[in-house]
């Protein structure tokens, strides 16, 4: 069995870092990778497990060297996916890279044999729910994160797989059996 490249997308809210954390919790052999980004750590953030904070020179220095897999800029900030440490990883574990659509379909260009996977909502009014239950946004930026749920999902054709996040149980299970199967391929 060999290891692979998931790159999960979707909405906001619908779930992804849930269903992430507990794959991770099943399987020894899944890491998350660790994107690199210029902004600042937030309190509590620390260099190298939730980021790799770079200042913008080094991070140019590193476009440059081609050692991202993909980059943006959001909010005036870089944040990128270090090939380096996606590769490292990769020798011994399956990565995950949780990013949103348009960083997803550059990591395909970059590494065609990742699997691209959208997680999705079993109805708008269903992640409504999750983005106010979630309780960390205001109303303003949830409706500023579901201005952009029509691009997501209108991308869903350009993904390899598109899991339904309804009941919780069965959405974990089936984004593991798609792990096990792109293992075996
Ligand atoms: P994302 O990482 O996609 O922004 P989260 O993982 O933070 O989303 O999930 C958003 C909220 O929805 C959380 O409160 C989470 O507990 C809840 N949630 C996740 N999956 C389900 C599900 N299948 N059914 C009901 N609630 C869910
Ligand atoms: P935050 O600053 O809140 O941690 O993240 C801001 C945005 O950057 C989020 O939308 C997040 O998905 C995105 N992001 C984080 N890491 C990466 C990355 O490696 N590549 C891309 N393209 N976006 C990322």
């Amino acid at each position: 069995m060999k290891n692979v490249l998931l790159v999960i997308s979707g909405p906001s809210g619908v779930g992804k870092g849930t269903l992430v954390k507990a794959l991770k919790a099943r399987r020894e052999d899944v890491v998350e990778s660790v994107s690199c980004t210029t902004r600042l750590p937030r309190e509590g953030e620390t260099h190298g497990k939730e980021y790799y904070f770079l200042s913008k020179e080094e991070f140019l220095r590193r476009i440059d060297e081609q050692d991202f897999l993909e980059y943006d800029e959001h909010f005036g900030n870089y944040y990128g996916t270090p090939k380096s440490f996606v590769k490292e990883k990769l020798q011994t574990h399956s990565v995950i890279l949780e990013i949103d659509v348009v960083g997803g379909l550059n990591a395909k260009k970059a590494f065609p044999d990742c699997l691209l996977i959208m997680i999705v909502p079993p109805s708008v009014e269903e992640l409504k729910r999750r983005l106010k239950g979630r309780g960390t946004e205001s109303d303003e930026a949830i409706a500023g994160r579901l201005s952009r749920l029509e691009y997501e999902l209108s991308k869903q054709d350009e993904y390899d797989c598109v899991i339904v996040n309804d009941d919780f149980d069965r959405a974990l299970n089936e984004l593991e059996s798609v792990l096990d199967t792109a293992r075996c391929k």
